[in-house]
């Protein structure tokens, strides 16, 4: 079998159901505390806490993070970098030139030696597998040190804007607790609502943002089709392409790197594409990066 045959085979069916556990049984905990406290610590305001920030700040990661900084598919200007750099801050992944340089080595050494959160890179049979995809999930994030940082992300540090949002970052996670505990303070008029806000608007919603953004570096390496040619194991992932605001479709991302789109089909929803064109519409986005009909056609892997 060439190296090429490997990228194409799929998981054993063992792997693909322990990921499959490991992904949704974090998300039926947390619906289900939702439902057993609905009415006691748990209410429409609390969803919305919940759900408004999980947008915000998971935009602030998809959109600003990740297409903004990283792979610079847009333009933009200094007020609109540091309220991108903030809300994606919120999202407790780290500081934004260290985020950035953990990413770009991600590209560049793609599910080979050198990848900071590639499941495959312990080995195979399905406890090496399962191993690699802890270790993409999250493990990655307790273990990473970039070396050389300034190598990645010289462009990051000559920019006042960015610099300062990055140094800020532990500021932005505290702003992220207190304006959630802050606004349920404000509608109930209770230190018991504000706990609750901080709980769910909080760290609930942080807990969601992670799950959500790390499945893209684990399932999207794992499961879904490849419908380019690239060097890894980058996978679309319809669900994680909805979930994740579009970045689920990664197997087009590693395709496109530079692309501010990662939905390239009409039915791909990507939602901050969606936000990037309204910003470019509005005049807050300039050169927004998208590859023509040509180049993705060309790239196409043969059937
Ligand atoms: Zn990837
Ligand atoms: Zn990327």
């Amino acid at each position: 079998m060439t190296a090429a045959d490997e990228l194409h085979e799929r998981p054993s069916l063992g792997v693909r159901i322990a990921s499959f556990l490991a992904i949704t049984v974090p998300f039926a905990g947390l619906i289900a505390a939702i439902v057993l406290l609905w009415g006691v610590g748990f209410s429409w305001l609390y969803l919305w806490l919940l759900l408004g920030g999980y947008l915000l700040t998971g935009l602030g990661i998809t959109v600003g993070y990740h297409r903004l900084f990283t792979h610079k598919s847009f333009r933009t200007s200094a007020p609109v970098k540091v309220t991108l750099g903030a809300l994606g801050s919120m999202a407790v992944e780290g500081p934004i030139i260290e985020w950035v340089a953990t990413h770009r080595r991600h590209h560049q050494h793609s599910d080979r030696d050198g990848d900071p959160h590639s499941p495959h890179e312990h080995g195979e049979g399905v406890l090496a597998v399962l191993k690699g995809f802890v270790h993409a999930h999250f493990g990655w994030f307790f273990s990473r040190r970039v070396q050389n940082l300034d190598r990645y992300v010289p462009d990051l540090v000559a920019d006042p804007a960015t610099r300062v949002t990055s140094k800020l970052f532990p500021l932005w996670v505290l702003l992220g607790l207190l304006i959630p505990a802050g606004i349920a303070l404000a509608v109930t008029g209770t230190w018991m609502g504000a706990l609750l806000g901080l709980i769910w608007g909080g760290l609930a919603r942080i807990f969601l943002v992670h799950h959500v953004t790390w499945s893209v570096n684990s399932v999207c390496h794992l499961w879904g089709a490849r419908p380019f040619s690239s060097h890894d194991h980058s996978r679309n992932n319809l669900l994680f392409g909805i979930l994740a605001f579009g970045e689920g479709w990664h197997n087009n991302h590693h395709a496109f790197p530079t692309s501010a789109r990662h939905g390239l089909r009409w039915w791909q929803i990507d939602t901050s594409y969606m936000v990037i064109r309204l910003m470019g519409v509005l005049g807050l986005a300039k050169d927004i990066k998208v590859p023509s009909a040509e180049r993705i056609e060309a790239k196409r892997a043969p059937r």
